[in-house]
């Protein structure tokens, strides 16, 4: 019998990951055998894949851009997160079957946990949220900002009619809204949340005037590359509380790691020193 201990992140294309950095350090940090590896995996090839896999040689892995959601279709046994979202980003196989979950939601909660411990305290949970996007992972957001009681979301997006399918989608307390409208929004916001990839190396800054926002909105960035966004730069020079985006790239990590490996990975000031120097190195 083979004796599976290695993982993957397959995804087209995958030379971008960082997932092996992440992994591979849990595995050594916590004297694990196996190995977690980077597949290239088109789109034409993903559902042969995935079917193989309870014949194959992985414990399980990580699925990323594109296939998210074709993951989702071939997937039988999803968690309620991924089975709500239509998306999976984490599989494991277990007597032949294969399972998917969506962690995405998961990393970006524990990421505002671990930055400021009160975040979803009651005062802010009266105040509504704006989320600027309207893509997968805004969808992940709005889903763990209302499973932890926030009811009044604005989703403000470039092309309004995607925001209103997520309105749509998640019903009554989420709301749909143009760029246009965001000053007024900001004023009354607690928690700002770029899922745009404006910001992002390479694009356009995400540029909008954030004197608006009261001294108490929590701004966060879910771009990490660069990890300090002109976004949370303007936020910061206003004395605003930021969380960075990587942060919810590790804790995301986490519950597939768990699920592989049967211990539960600490998202460690040395790893998270570790991936901000591959980020650099790689910039
Ligand atoms: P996506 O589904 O492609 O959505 C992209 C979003 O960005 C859409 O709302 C899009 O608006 C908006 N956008 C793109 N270019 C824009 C522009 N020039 N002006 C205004 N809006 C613009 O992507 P995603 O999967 O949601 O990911 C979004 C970002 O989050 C990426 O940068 C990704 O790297 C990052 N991310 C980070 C993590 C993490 O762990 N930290 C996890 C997931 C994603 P339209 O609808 O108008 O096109």
């Amino acid at each position: 019998m083979v004796d599976l201990v290695n993982t993957f992140v397959c995804g087209w294309p995958i030379e971008h990951s960082r997932s092996p950095i992440i992994h591979n350090y849990w595995i050594k940090r916590y004297g694990l055998r196996g190995k977690y590896e980077k597949l290239p995996v088109s789109p034409d090839d993903l559902t042969e894949f995935i079917n193989c896999l309870p014949e194959g040689i992985y414990l399980g892995g990580n699925v990323t851009i594109p296939h998210k959601e074709k993951a989702y279709e071939l997937i039988e046994n999803l968690d309620p997160v991924a089975k709500k979202l239509g998306a999976v980003n984490t599989i494991w196989v277990s007597n032949q079957k294969i399972y998917g979950a969506n962690t995405d939601g998961y990393g970006f909660l524990a990421n505002l946990d671990q930055g400021v411990p009160d975040w979803d305290n009651e005062n802010r949970k009266f105040q509504p949220v704006v989320i600027l996007g309207a893509g997968g992972a805004a969808r992940a957001i709005v889903d763990a900002a209302q499973s932890r009681g926030f009811s009044n979301i604005k989703i403000v997006n470039r092309t309004l009619s995607r925001a209103e399918n997520l309105a749509i989608f998640f019903g009554e307390g989420v709301s749909a809204h143009c760029w246009e409208e965001l000053p007024n929004l900001m004023e009354a916001t607690g928690l700002i949340v770029n899922t745009t990839s404006l910001g992002m190396a390479g694009n356009h800054p995400l540029d909008i005037d954030l004197n608006i926002l009261t001294k108490d909105c929590l701004v966060s960035d879910i771009v990490y590359v660069p990890l300090q966004t002109k976004f949370l730069q303007q936020a910061a020079e206003r004395g605003l509380k930021t969380v960075d985006g990587l942060g919810m790239l590790l804790h995301q990590a986490v519950p597939g790691f768990e699920k592989w490996y049967g211990v539960k990975p600490e998202v460690s000031d040395e790893l998270r020193a570790l991936v901000i120097s591959d980020l650099k190195e790689t910039k």
